[in-house]
């Protein structure tokens, strides 16, 4: 299975999902929450570690998608983020605390875990990496996300932990 190859065709549907270009399928680029959810969840259960690799893939969305669509300071950067995550009907960002090396980020409506029964822990992983991947690429520093507060842990929307430690250099 070439990997580059599917991986490239993924960057390059969700550009053309964040540049509004219609759909080729009759049936258009949009699938029910029901069943994005059936695979997501299926996927998570299916095993243990997996939540690394759903983060991972969320990182490297971030990385070499979401963030050639935002700005590099902080504030536009999280603007530009939060406009993206709309239009891609991934959640409803907001900003809770934002400094210099710590941010708390709240994500409404999202797309992994709305309407989740409170099955005692926290279940947006991509949603976390896609955030650590996009600010990493911009800020340039290391940047770990730990979701604290999500439906699958009983509340209404998901809050993550947004640690932003020191300068990368690659
Ligand atoms: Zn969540």
């Amino acid at each position: 299975m070439d990997k580059y190859l599917l991986m490239k065709r993924i960057d390059e549907n969700i550009h053309n999902l964040i540049k509004n270009n219609s759909p080729k399928r009759d049936l258009g680029d949009l699938i029910p929450l029901s069943i994005f959810q059936a695979v997501r969840i299926g996927i998570l259960t299916a095993g243990c570690g997996i939540e690394a690799i759903i983060y991972n893939i969320g990182k490297d969305i971030g990385k070499s998608v979401i963030s050639n669509y935002v700005e590099n300071s902080p504030t536009e950067l999280l603007e530009n983020f939060a406009e993206i995550l709309k239009k891609t009907k991934i959640g409803i960002l907001g900003i809770e605390k934002i400094d210099d090396d710590e941010m708390i980020l709240s994500l409404r409506e999202c797309v992994s875990c709305y309407n989740a029964p409170n099955v005692g822990t926290t279940l947006c992983h991509f949603e976390a990496g896609l955030i650590s991947g996009t600010l990493e690429s911009k800020l340039k520093r290391h940047v770990k996300v730990t979701e604290t507060k999500c439906c699958g842990k009983g509340d209404d929307y998901c809050e993550f932990y947004v640690k932003i430690g020191e300068r990368r250099y690659w």
